[in-house]
């Protein structure tokens, strides 16, 4: 290739870790919507689908939003190492399952979690997760808001909605344990920030293998 005369070499491609970017927030904070909305802009990441003992509600599909299991077919799962965390949640089992997780980790892909912060610490505390970990949380801009669209969902009975408020505001009291907080006050603005947190994480330098053996061509004039 010719650039005024001078010879350019093309782009290196240096490869890369997956990331595991998890999204955590109190119910109605608008998760949900950032996190579609991410999944549709970019190729680069997937879904972490869940196995839950919880039943599907309607219109959810077995397999995409969850993997829909029994109590036994659960615990199972957890004695054979299938899951990579598992937590209680509202009273239902919910938990990652490991291999597809850390075989997209590997191929370079990137993998978000939408788990609540049980799960998320213990994907912190173990070391074979630790170092791929970018945790965010979300918090709604008001509390008034967050009232408003846990009602607007409406598809729980009225008595889970109201159990659900008052988990919200337990579940709020973990933000300091996540690296990124981002005030949903603008679903288009919000989702630009998890971009912002992705696209820097990226380049973190632990993530980029074979640099040592590209800055050594740089030596050597390659
Ligand atoms: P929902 O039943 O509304 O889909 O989810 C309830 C809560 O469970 C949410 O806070 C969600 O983040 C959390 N959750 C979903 N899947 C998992 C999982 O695999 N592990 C953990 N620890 N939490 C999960």
């Amino acid at each position: 290739m010719s650039d005024g005369g001078q010879v350019t070499n093309p782009a290196p491609t240096i490869k890369r870790r997956g990331l595991m970017l998890v999204l955590s927030s109190p119910s109605g904070a608008g998760k949900t919507t950032i996190s579609r909305a991410l999944l549709e802009q970019d190729s680069n990441i997937f879904m972490s689908v869940s196995a839950t003992t919880r039943p599907k509600r309607p219109g959810e599909v077995d397999g995409k939003d969850y993997i829909f299991v029994g109590e036994d077919e659960f615990q199972s799962m957890i004695d054979r190492g299938e899951l990579l965390e598992h937590a209680r949640v509202f009273g239902h089992m919910y938990g990652t399952p490991r291999a597809k997780v850390l075989d997209a980790l590997n191929r370079g892909i990137d993998v978000l979690f939408d788990i609540d912060w049980q799960g998320t610490q213990q994907l912190g505390n173990d070391g074979s997760t630790e170092a791929d970990l970018v945790t965010v949380f979300i918090l709604p801009p008001n509390s008034k808001e967050l009232e408003n669209r846990l009602h607007r969902r409406a598809r729980d009975p009225e008595e889970v909605v109201r159990h659900r408020m008052e988990k919200a505001a337990d579940e709020m009291s973990h933000y300091r344990e996540y690296s990124y907080i981002i005030i949903n006050d603008d679903i288009d603005e919000s989702v630009g920030e998890v971009q912002s947190i992705l696209r820097a994480e990226r380049l973190r330098r632990e993530r980029q293998l074979g640099l040592h053996e590209f800055v050594q061509g740089l030596h050597d004039g390659a």
